[in-house]
């Protein structure tokens, strides 16, 4: 086997360049082979040869650089290791290869190459003889206590290992039963040793310098191992389980690799570790799992993926916030100041958040109930949240929720997954450093719910208090006290949040705002945000609260102020562009920029001065700054007005009414249209409708049909029965939205006794309101955002039920002031509000006016 006594290699040999490491005498080793020249070696010599002499070939440590493996022959190393092929496996994925398991036999030096292609073929002379070497030893001296000093640490270094270990066990007998000539090359292989190491081991042909070379490694392994057993515990049991070895470079006389070195500091980064955990402040029950891990993580080599996982883990619990938090100070007064401050309007979310801070002071560990901010997409949930921790002086942290379908990204991936992690709660308090942050919990409302399990009932257990002072991740496997955690939640509607996690929580509704309290916001708020976003200062830029009112009712139609801040935004992206450019330009000022255009002159002047905004206001012209955004410039911004007061137009036929719908977004007006035509008394409906609606259009004609007479409603062919030889058509526009719910019961009714009378609905009147068959006019919820809507569509009359009058008082006044008013109870006061000079033809009951 090894340094083969009776081995006698061929004179010539196929050669196989390889990157893979260097391959000694007495050793085997696993290589790929891909490249065009070794793959012709294996399938024409390997492949196809018969006879043992053929499995043997000269396996050579290709040292030129393994990118550069072109057509040309790179210049070979003198010294290699003939050696047989003892199994060639073939496989084609991801391209086509061959893995060789080769044995190193002897050493052998290239006399001559005697062919390069396919594959190069050297005449050889074998290098090492065993007869030799005894022949040497008996003659010189000094080898012979070279080899027995050489025995001698090869036994200390094997006892130093854990003898159980079969492959332990089986070295120590091969010491005494091989020649010691064989030894150096053998334990070269086996113990940790570089490329280079091996590759000088490899050139070092004669015995005794092979010796001398090895002996430092042994001796650098030895003490590698005693460091190793010091810095662990001193359990002696353990100790001599140490499978990897480490080298020392103290003792190193061979140049070590970068390998190494990065080795060296991974071990130092362990022991670190180890000393982060036993000091840091974790629970009693995590300490115990981090010291197990730990220790597993010493014996693990490094090259296995389970030692970066390890590893991962160890360094979350230690970063994880156990035992931080930073200190509430929290004084109400200061709190309903910074969130005055912060946020225009919103008086009842306000004053509720207070409430709710008042008792935080009062009672230091609450359990109440988690706040959920409910309404429309940008009436400024977040940010209330976000100063909330603010005013609280905690950490702010959001969790976007939205589309969220599986209960690992709550609770996090067991560690036996690949690409396992913690789960969105424990990475938000690993990223915010305290055990005390506000976590804004966003879009409760859009959890989705998937195979991978519900993610709603993982947040059950992160939102009760009784239990989440115990929450267990499952990446983590110990609990983690959640109980100092601010949880604060948001969505856009209750109806998709999940019962059980509704329960949990405090639902605080956040309406959509009036044009009077956008315009206040975009002016306070809003705008100074984006002129410092964007650079720009009150004497460069001039929006006056016309132009806001503008885009508010033109460009924008929306509960919150999310849009109008992007609009503003693009307002403030133009002008920069024109501020810059006027910076800039040099001899020929650009023309003044204030949108009307109509008085501006050319610049003429040639020594205007660059880079000066008062220089340029010398000239006798209209004053470059402020720019003054009018409608003029909003339209050159941001193109012709998107909404436009189409409400009459549409009004303009009979068969059109306005209702009032709710939806997530805010409340939003809705037309209802209908024709007839020649039929067999067949209804159609289009536009997207849920049950409910369709429900409330057969009411409507059943009731109007069973009130023709009354309010002499004919057919086209003048009979009293609607439906006889006519079909329906009614239809709701914007088709892509599902619109469902009772509420539009009383506007089908008006618009069809439109189309039946021939009469047109009032252009400013919109409604809302469920109906019964017999007539009455039932409540309906969202009458704040309906009437905002109608408010903001710039409607004028609103019929709502009698007994939702009470929901007025939540509209601010001046809204109120803007609108009258009807309550009804019944669809012959609705049908009277509805149509100019009454509807009925005996009015029972006079229109009612509002009170307020
Ligand atoms: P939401 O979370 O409700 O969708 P955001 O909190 O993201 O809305 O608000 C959008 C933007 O509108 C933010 O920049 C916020 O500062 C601003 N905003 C909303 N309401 C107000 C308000 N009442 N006062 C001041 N700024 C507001």
């Amino acid at each position: 086997m090894a340094a083969g006594s009776a081995i006698q290699i061929p004179s010539r040999l196929p050669l196989l360049l390889t990157h893979e490491g260097v391959l000694l005498p007495g050793s085997t080793m696993r290589t790929s082979v891909d490249s065009p020249r070794n793959m012709q070696l294996v399938r024409s010599r390997l492949l196809k040869g018969t006879s043992l002499r053929s499995t043997i070939i000269g396996v050579i440590p290709n040292t030129s650089d393994p990118t550069s493996d072109c057509d040309e022959l790179p210049s070979l190393h003198r010294i290699g290791t003939a050696a047989l092929a003892v199994q060639v496996v073939g496989s084609n994925w991801p391209k086509p290869h061959y893995t060789l398991l080769v044995t190193g036999l002897c050493r052998f030096q290239i006399l001559q190459l005697l062919k390069e292609k396919p594959y190069p073929v050297a005449e050889v002379e074998q290098l090492d003889r065993l007869e030799q070497f005894t022949n040497q030893l008996k003659s010189e001296e000094e080898l012979g206590e070279l080899s027995e000093q050489f025995y001698k640490y090869a036994v200390q270094l094997v006892e130093m290992l854990d003898m159980s270990v079969p492959a332990v066990a089986k070295l120590r007998r091969l010491l005494d039963n091989l020649p010691r000539e064989a030894l150096p090359d053998i334990l070269t292989s086996i113990i940790r040793t570089s490329n280079q190491e091996k590759l000088q081991i490899l050139d070092a042909v004669r015995l005794e310098e092979r010796f001398k070379m090895t002996i430092p490694l042994l001796v650098r392994q030895i003490e590698g191992l005693k460091l190793l057993q010091k810095t662990r515990k001193p359990k002696q049991d353990d100790d001599k389980r140490v499978v990897a070895i480490r080298p020392n470079r103290r003792i190193n006389h061979i140049p070590s690799t970068t390998e190494d070195e990065e080795e060296e500091e991974d071990h130092d980064d362990v022991v670190m570790l180890e000393k982060k955990i036993r000091t840091s402040s974790m629970s009693e029950q995590a300490l115990k799992v981090c010291l197990k891990e730990i220790k597993r993580l010493k014996k693990m080599p490094q090259s296995m993926p389970e030692y970066a996982l390890t590893r991962n883990y160890l360094e979350l619990m230690v970063e994880l916030p156990w035992n931080k938090s930073t200190k509430d100070r929290l004084e109400i007064r200061a709190a309903r100041i910074l969130l005055d401050n912060d946020h225009y309007a919103m008086e009842k979310l306000k004053k509720r958040v207070l409430e709710y801070l008042a008792v935080r002071q009062l009672k230091n560990n609450l359990k109440g109930p988690i706040l959920c901010f409910v309404g429309p997409p940008g009436v400024g949930k977040t940010s209330v949240g976000r100063s909330i921790a603010k005013t609280l002086g905690r950490e702010f942290h959001r969790i976007a929720l939205g589309g969220v379908c599986d209960q690992s990204d709550i609770r996090g991936h067991r560690r036996t997954y690949v690409g396992s992690m913690p789960g969105r709660i424990i990475n938000g308090l690993k990223t915010v450093g305290v055990n005390n942050p506000v976590f804004l919990l966003d879009e409760v409302d859009k959890l989705g719910k998937s195979l991978q399990g519900d993610p709603a009932a993982a947040l059950l257990e992160v939102l009760d208090p009784e239990q989440n002072h115990s929450f267990t991740d499952h990446y983590l496997n110990v609990a983690f006290d959640l109980s100092q955690v601010l949880f604060i939640a948001t969505a856009n509607t209750t109806a998709t949040i999940p019962p059980a996690l509704l329960d949990r929580m405090e639902i605080i509704q956040v309406p959509g705002y009036t044009q009077e309290e956008k315009i206040e916001i975009a002016h306070r708020h809003l705008i100074p945000k984006q002129l410092e976003q964007h650079g720009l200062t009150p004497q460069q830029i001039q929006i006056p609260q016309v132009t806001t009112l503008d885009i508010i009712t033109r460009y924008t139609r929306e509960a919150g102020v999310r849009s109008l801040d992007r609009k503003l935004g693009a307002i403030c992206r133009a002008v920069a562009v024109k501020v810059a450019e006027g910076q800039h330009k040099e001899t020929k000022p650009d023309r003044a920029e204030v949108g009307e255009g109509e008085d501006c002159k050319e610049h003429v002047t040639e020594d205007a001065k660059p880079e000066s905004i008062s220089d340029t206001a010398d000239l006798a012209l209209p004053p470059e700054m402020p720019i003054l955004i009018d409608f003029h410039a909003l339209k050159d911004i941001l193109g012709p007005p998107m909404y436009e007061m189409e409400v009459s137009e549409r009004l303009s036929q009979p068969g059109v009414a306005i209702g009032l719908a709710w939806t997530p977004l805010g409340g939003e007006i809705m037309f209802v249209e209908a024709s007839r035509m020649d039929g067999e008394g067949q209804l159609t409906l289009t536009g997207q409708l849920g049950d409910v609606m369709k429900e409330s259009a057969h009411l409507a004609i059943s009731w109007l049909r069973s009130n023709a007479k009354r309010y002499q409603l004919t057919n086209a062919s003048g009979s009293f029965d609607l439906l006889d030889n006519t079909d329906i058509h009614l239809h709701f526009p914007a088709g892509a939205v599902t619109k469902d719910g009772p509420s539009a019961g009383v506007t089908i009714v008006t618009c069809l006794a439109s189309l039946f009378s021939g009469r047109l609905v009032c252009s400013d009147v919109a409604m809302t309101g469920e109906i019964t068959l017999r007539g009455l006019v039932l409540p309906v919820g969202g009458i704040k955002d309906k009437v905002l809507a109608a408010h903001r569509a710039g409607l004028k009359r609103i019929i709502i039920p009698q007994r939702n009058e009470k929901d007025l008082e939540e509209i601010a006044v001046n809204v109120r002031q803007d609108l009258t008013f009807v309550m009804a109870s019944c669809l012959d006061e609705v049908l009277n509000a509805a149509f100019d000079g009454g509807f009925a033809v005996k009015p029972r009951v006079e229109r009612l006016n509002s009170k307020l």
